[in-house]
């Protein structure tokens, strides 16, 4: 029998397992892919933004109210401690302006292959084109059925993800086996994914960019707001501005037949008064050339935008700077602060960053990671119901419940 079996070779199973043979555990993986942490080379845009340079508490605030879940695994296992693991084993990482944290070197591939390499180094079997398709709860342990074996544990870790990116092995099968362990599964839905909007005016700007929007919407009273870069995509808004402002919009979008209106304001550090006084004195100044490339030039936006907003504002794309009416000006700088959108969707789970809902967390000990329904069973990563914003925040969730996991895991006293 084996000791512990972790399902799922991502960051949360492999952070498990380093954690679990460190306490002295003998610890096999199966994962269905021919490598590991697959979903992990993509992160950060391959750079891999791998924690939140802040306090557990702040982490903890990030992921709202199942934030307080967190909180025990994010103080056993610390944004400081993830980048001081990585640190001493010769990955030291760098913080952007924004909190923000990358390896120096810039390459998810190194974080991946740090995880496997120490695996290995503590004795850890990773077995490899292994599928798992089914657990079944066998007296005090567990019966792990894969394509060509049958494997008897003491104890397992599920690790099994979501059901975003399902290419790179997260289908939520880990969602049917702890069903099938007694588990309750929140509905699961796309959270940090794209929107989609109605105007067909966004989607003729598919592909234009924008640094530090910040977008706002009330929903039921309450009003959010994300800050940060976006882009025009085929259907609507994407990129991380975007994707923060989908985890307040998923649940609402849900429930309502009609869409949810969201502002776009393009030049957040100015207040309206400073865009129209800028906007006057440009206009004045190159009172020949024609208002929308005055306004690329000047604030300086992407020429393609500055003629949708002249169009928006209500002013044709050609009319000559020096003959722009005063209250059209305004309209124009309304509309530059203003942006309006209807936001009627999102793209599916399968292009979503992460996934919403997942294993109930009433059902699991924040302490340990152990389910509180079938002893024995511990969860990590995202197959639980956790998800938080873009920032390094869903990886060092990861890492902290994984380093939990393994470490109740190999402490756990097995009675015969
Ligand atoms: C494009 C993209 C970019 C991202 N960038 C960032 C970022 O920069 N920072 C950040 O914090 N987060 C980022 N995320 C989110 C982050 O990658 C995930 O939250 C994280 O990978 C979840 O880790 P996990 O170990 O729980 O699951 P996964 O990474 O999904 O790993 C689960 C593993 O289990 C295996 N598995 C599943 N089912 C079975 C089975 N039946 N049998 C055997 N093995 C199985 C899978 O093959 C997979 O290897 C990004 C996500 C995406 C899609």
């Amino acid at each position: 029998m084996e000791e512990i079996c972790i399902i799922g070779a991502g960051p949360a199973g492999l952070m498990a397992a380093i954690c679990a043979a460190q306490n002295s555990a003998k610890v096999l993986v199966l994962e269905t892919n021919s490598t590991a942490g697959r979903k992990l080379l993509l992160t950060g845009g391959g750079r891999c933004n791998f924690t939140h340079a802040c306090c557990p508490e702040e982490i903890a605030k990030a992921f709202d109210k199942p934030g307080r879940f967190l909180r025990h695994s994010l103080h056993e296992f610390s944004p400081d401690e993830v980048r001081e693991f990585f640190q001493w084993r010769e990955l030291p990482s760098t913080v952007e302006s924004d909190g923000c944290v990358f390896p120096i070197s810039n390459q998810a591939a190194d974080v991946r292959n740090l995880l496997v390499a120490e695996t290995i180094k503590l004795g850890v079997h990773i077995q490899y084109q292994s599928r798992v398709e089914g657990i079944s709860a066998d007296g005090s342990g567990f019966i792990i059925q894969s394509a060509s074996r049958r494997i008897l544990a003491s104890r397992v870790i599920l690790a099994t993800g979501g059901l975003s990116w399902p290419q790179t092995g997260s289908t939520g099968d880990g969602y049917r086996f702890a069903e099938q362990l007694g588990h309750t599964i929140i509905p699961t839905k796309p959270a940090l994914v794209p929107l989609v909007a109605q105007e067909s005016w966004a989607s003729e700007l598919a592909g234009v960019s924008l640094a530090n929007v910040r977008l706002r919407t009330t929903v039921d009273t309450r009003a959010f707001a994300a800050v940060g870069n976006m882009l025009f995509t085929q259907r609507g808004i994407g990129g991380p501005a975007a994707q923060d402002l989908s985890r307040r919009l998923t649940d609402a979008l849900s429930q309502r037949q009609q869409g949810i209106p969201v502002e776009i304001d393009i030049l957040p550090g100015l207040d309206e008064g400073q865009v129209d006084k800028q906007l006057q004195q440009g206009l004045q100044a190159q009172a020949k050339k024609n208002v929308a490339n005055v306004l690329s030039e000047l604030l300086p936006l992407p020429r393609q935008l500055s003629q949708t907003l002249c169009l928006l504002a209500g002013c044709g794309r050609d009319v000559q700077a020096g003959q722009f009416p005063s209250d059209r000006r305004r309209q124009l700088t309304r509309t530059i602060k203003r942006l309006p959108l209807c936001i009627t969707g999102t793209e599916p789970i399968a292009k979503a960053t992460v996934t919403r809902g997942g294993v109930s967390r009433d059902e699991i000990d924040p302490k340990t990671m152990e389910s509180k329904i079938r002893p024995g069973l511990f969860l990590a990563g995202e197959v639980i119901d956790l998800d938080g914003p873009c920032g390094g925040y869903n990886l060092q969730m990861c890492w902290s419940t994984g380093a939990l996991a393994g470490r109740s895991a190999a402490s756990l006293v097995v009675t015969p």
